[in-house]
């Protein structure tokens, strides 16, 4: 593969969905290689401003259209993902750095998500309240609540956009996309598939076509105009814990609403009843996987001390067989990271774990005479004396801190005292292990999971974390309910007017 492929291919896999990019001031890299691959146009608070305005248009038509109506576009969104799967994974790969695997679930995510959307579009359901005064029925029904701004993170450059996207059209919003500046194109190509599926869905006025779904392309400036316009009254955003810190603010102070995915530091347990064939393989694929840009990529590791020189082991002649290169080659395990930052705040963090009387095992550069201006490098493995500060933050890189413990109560409250609550495991054959830590005493995190690693969450479920990982919940179960709002309506079919409480208040007016 040369610098000259990639940005041949680039250009033909946009050309598939129907993308012609003339030279634009914001030059878009892929970390395969460190070569430039594209270049867009990057908007300005007045470009946003104007697709606010088309967004709120958009919404006047969008709401009124049946929910199960909404559900039909979602399907045909669904139809274009599945035919274009392979380009669009390709697409991932090539722009954020993921092994073709992972490109191309991701985008089943977003199929995922789609069919789970229009089954959903039938079953917003509303609930009928007992009254506690005679002739009178109380109804809970959901609205659709206006533009949702959705801010994504790099690392997964389409799936967390439908998670939002499916969702809240399917509620009856429309979708004001800030994506990555680092993967501005998956989310050009995501909004020109969605285009299409407009075009078969017939019958769309001007407003539907232009505001319904509109894709913002800029840096964390453009995402905090976002933040702070009055008329997204839902921002959901995907990123840092520091980013997350200056957005929810933002939102707060004009009283709109937030879902937050942020930051995570996620652990395991392994006990001494574990089935160790079964955890390593969990391990690796949670700690190594997507070079560690995972927001739910596996930190942190407390192994039974009676365990641990053995499982170590393990974890070593396993990671030495870990293949690492091009993500594009088929057989290739870990791809390279996003970039040159990426690659300085990891030997930073090793640097610091080394000078705590860490024991490190690989982390070093690899593939740098192949391809100088990327960032290849050999997974982490770092035996920590004890959770330090270090430990407490996310390095958002390959690199596993393993700890030992003696007793499991002592080793939840360790997994338990970071800052990020995002998602956390257990591996463990005892029961009353198992039971413990999904226990209100167990981890404290969003996601709990036995004998499966932290990683990989399917859609059926809310997906989201606790503390610094903001609360927000996407994706499954009632998470539709964050981008509605919620109407309480008395009707009264009597001829009397009581008032709740039992309240007189009455004067004589005949
Ligand atoms: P990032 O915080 O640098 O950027 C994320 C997005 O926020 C980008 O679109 C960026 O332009 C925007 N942004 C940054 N600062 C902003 C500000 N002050 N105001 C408004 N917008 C701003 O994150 P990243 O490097 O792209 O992604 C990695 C991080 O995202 C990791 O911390 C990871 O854990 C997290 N993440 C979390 C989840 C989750 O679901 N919890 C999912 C994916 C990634």
């Amino acid at each position: 593969m040369t610098t000259d492929t990639l940005f041949r291919e680039t250009g033909a896999l946009l050309a598939e969905f129907g993308i012609a990019l003339s030279d634009g001031d914001l030059p878009v890299g892929s970390p395969i290689d460190g070569s430039r691959i594209a270049a867009v146009q990057r908007h300005d608070r007045a470009d946003l401003d104007r697709m606010t305005a088309a967004a709120e248009r958009a919404f006047i038509a969008w709401r009124s259209v049946p929910p199960p109506r909404r559900g039909e576009l979602v399907r045909l969104f669904a139809e274009e993902l599945r035919h274009h799967k392979q380009a669009l994974g390709r697409l991932v790969s090539i722009e954020a750095g993921k092994i073709l695997e992972e490109g191309q679930g991701e985008v089943q995510e977003m199929i995922d998500i789609c069919d789970f959307a229009v089954g959903l579009s039938r079953q917003l359901y509303g609930r009928v309240i007992a009254s506690e005064r005679p002739g009178r029925r109380m109804l809970e029904t959901w609205h659709p609540l206006g533009p949702v701004g959705i801010i994504t993170a790099f690392n997964f450059p389409v799936a967390v956009w439908s998670w939002n996207a499916a969702i809240a059209l399917v509620c009856g919003d429309t979708l004001l996309w800030k994506p990555s500046d680092k993967t501005p194109l998956c989310a050009l190509a995501c909004n020109a598939l969605f285009a299409r599926a407009i075009d078969r869905f017939g019958g769309a006025s001007e407003d539907l076509r232009r505001g319904l779904s509109q894709v913002a392309i800029g840096g964390p400036e453009l995402g905090r105009a976002l933040a702070a316009d009055r008329r997204v009254p839902l921002v959901s955003a995907t990123g840092s814990t520091r980013m997350g810190g200056t957005v929810a603010p933002v939102v707060a102070q004009r009283l709109g609403r937030t879902i937050l995915e942020l930051g995570g530091n996620n652990g395991m347990i392994v006990t001494q009843s574990a089935d160790l064939d079964l955890a390593v393989r969990a391990i690796l694929f949670a700690a190594v996987g997507t070079a560690g840009q995972r927001c739910t990529s596996l930190r942190r590791l407390f192994v039974h001390d009676s365990i641990a020189d053995t499982l170590l082991a393990r974890l070593q002649r396993a990671y030495a067989q870990v293949r690492i290169g091009d993500p594009l080659e088929p057989g290739t395990l870990v791809g390279p990271l996003i970039g040159e930052h990426a690659f300085a705040a990891m030997q930073q963090a090793l640097a610091e774990a080394r000078a705590e009387g860490a024991e490190v095992f690989g982390g070093e550069r690899v593939l740098a005479e192949r391809w100088p201006d990327a960032y290849y490098v050999r997974p982490a493995l770092v035996v920590m004396p004890a959770q330090t500060a270090l430990v407490e933050r996310e390095t958002f890189a390959p690199i596993l801190y393993v700890m030992r413990y003696r007793d499991l109560t002592d080793a939840i409250a360790v997994h338990n005292a970071v800052p990020q609550g995002l998602a956390s495991s257990i591996f463990t054959t005892d029961l009353r292990e198992a039971e413990l830590f999904t226990a209100a005493e167990g981890s404290d995190c969003g996601i709990v999971n036995v004998n499966i690693g932290p990683s990989g969450a399917e859609i059926g479920g809310a997906f989201g974390g606790e503390k610094e990982t903001g609360g927000g919940r996407e994706a499954g179960s009632d998470s539709w309910k964050a981008y509605m709002r919620r109407m309480t309506t008395t009707i009264n079919y009597s001829r009397d007017l009581p008032l709740s409480q039992g309240i007189r208040f009455a004067v004589d007016a005949s």
